[in-house]
């Protein structure tokens, strides 16, 4: 297997360069701890454990590559952002938790930037800072408002810049003002998943490549059944995040919603001359249906967002949407109205995994040898690094203060079956584009 296989699946897989995948397992393989999924929150889960546990075995079994799914396709902001947005999850679970998932995502963010110093991973990132940038009046509000909410919850950090100050770091005729909080980094996740793969393997874990978990058997042990071998292990990670409705145990606990991304050529030094960015922040808009741009270390812009396909149950063939790739390349014009023209190389999508709730979810399935992540919407890079360690300590029955952060063990409401379950996204997915076209409505066409 090589990597041109997987390289349609994102411009980060497609410009890594020569990279061979592991072996997949063969014969009966016996561990302490198997974890399906080699994506962030697998990898550093095998890390944590080994790192903690040296004598424990470990397993990964991922089955695609590395990186294969969200994690090698994502836009690489490191951020502090939980669920959808403050606002929100402090209408559904309160001022007291609004606060506990913010301290967590901030831990998340610093933990990011202190694993890769300490291993010197090299996954071209940078801490450049972040910007929520409003485009109307009415996003204006939007953002002032859940900047007022953090703050009275004593969440400092953050801060509304202007209009002026805005368009001095980067330049949009469409830039209103934004909140601007310096605790962001940005990487190139292909990169980091697979510095993430050396520092899990440097630890001791096992890592097998195109090994698909096709069946698990519970008894005395857990078996875990493959095409090309087994795995009996003692405890059990599903670190399946948007794929886990493929997985009969945890199947109704979130559903894959597929975001998508562009890439433009790299932009010549005049390009970027006019629109600025010189400080090169990580920015997102504040639309339901959010855009995500950012540059590359090479200087292209990426961009995702805009829309958002929905999948009907098990299938996830909906990585190319064409209508939201010419959505978003048309938006970067819109936005930087200097770059119309420039060409677009690389187009693709991934899925995100969203509970009914829309909050993040860890937790035991059947007994306390089984634990599962999901539901890190469109917000897990760090999320995911920090979770690693997280299901390392609720694995190993350790109570730690990460383990007792409210979204472990939380209750799941379950989605219902189809056609429900599609419906239901078609409805929530309308009134979001409804809302962001009222938010809208005074923008040029
Ligand atoms: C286009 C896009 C842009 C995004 N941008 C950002 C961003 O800028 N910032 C941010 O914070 N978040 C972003 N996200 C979300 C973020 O990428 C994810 O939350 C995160 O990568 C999830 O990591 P994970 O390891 O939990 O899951 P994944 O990376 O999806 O890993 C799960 C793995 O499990 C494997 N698997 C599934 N079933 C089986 C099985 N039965 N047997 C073996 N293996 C199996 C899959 O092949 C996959 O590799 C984005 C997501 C997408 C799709």
């Amino acid at each position: 297997m090589t990597l041109a296989d997987h390289s349609d699946k994102s411009f980060w897989l497609a410009t890594y360069g020569p990279y061979t995948p592991n072996p997949a397992v063969t014969g009966d393989l016996a561990v302490d701890v198997a974890i399906v999924g080699g994506g962030f929150t697998g990898l550093s889960t095998a890390y944590h454990l080994r790192r903690d546990n040296p004598g424990m075995t470990v397993a990964i079994l991922e089955s695609e590559v590395i990186g294969f799914g969200a994690s090698g396709r994502n836009g690489g902001f490191s951020m502090t952002l939980f669920g959808l947005e403050p606002s929100i999850t402090k209408l559904i679970y309160g001022q007291q938790r609004t606060v506990e998932a913010q301290r967590y995502m901030e831990r998340a963010v610093d933990y990011v930037d202190a694993l890769v110093k300490q291993h010197n991973i090299q996954s071209d990132y940078w801490f450049p800072g972040f910007l929520r940038v409003a485009t109307t009046p009415r996003y204006v509000e939007r953002i002032q408002h859940d900047l007022k909410i953090l703050s009275d919850m004593g969440i400092t950090g953050i801060e509304w810049i202007d209009a002026a100050k805005l368009r001095s770091e980067v330049d949009s005729p469409l830039f209103l003002g934004a909140w601007w909080e310096p605790r962001c980094g940005l990487l190139n996740p292909a990169k980091q998943v697979r510095e993430l793969k050396r520092i899990a393997q440097e630890a001791g874990a096992q890592i097998y490549e195109g090994t698909p978990v096709e069946r698990i058997e519970r008894g005395a042990k857990l078996k875990l059944h493959t095409p090309s071998g087994s795995v009996t292990a003692g405890r059990l990670v599903l670190a399946t995040n948007a794929y886990s409705h493929l997985v009969p145990e945890i199947a109704s606990k979130q559903v894959p919603v597929f975001t998508h991304m562009v890439v433009s050529e790299p932009l010549t030094a005049q390009r970027l001359s006019a629109i600025g960015w010189r400080n090169r922040q990580g920015i997102e808009d504040a639309r339901n249906l959010v855009h995500y741009f950012r540059l590359t270390v090479d200087n292209r812009l990426a961009m995702g967002g805009s829309d958002v396909s929905l999948a009907y149950g098990r299938d996830m063939g909906h990585d190319v949407n064409y209508r939201i790739f010419t959505d978003l390349e048309r938006d970067v014009a819109r936005l930087f109205p200097s770059l119309r023209g420039v060409n677009f190389t690389h187009r693709w999508g991934g899925p995100v995994s969203v509970p009914t709730q829309m909050v993040p979810a860890i937790g035991c399935v059947g007994d306390r040898r089984v634990v599962y992540s999901l539901g890190c919407m469109g917000h897990g890079v760090s999320l995911t690094h920090l979770n690693g360690r997280t299901i390392a300590d609720l694995l190993c029955e350790r109570k730690t203060d990460l383990t007792d952060v409210w979204f472990v063990n939380r209750k799941v409401m379950p989605w219902p079956p189809e056609p429900l379950r599609t419906a239901i996204g078609q409805a929530v997915r309308g009134y979001m584009r409804v809302e962001d076209r009222v938010f809208e409505r005074h923008l040029p066409a």
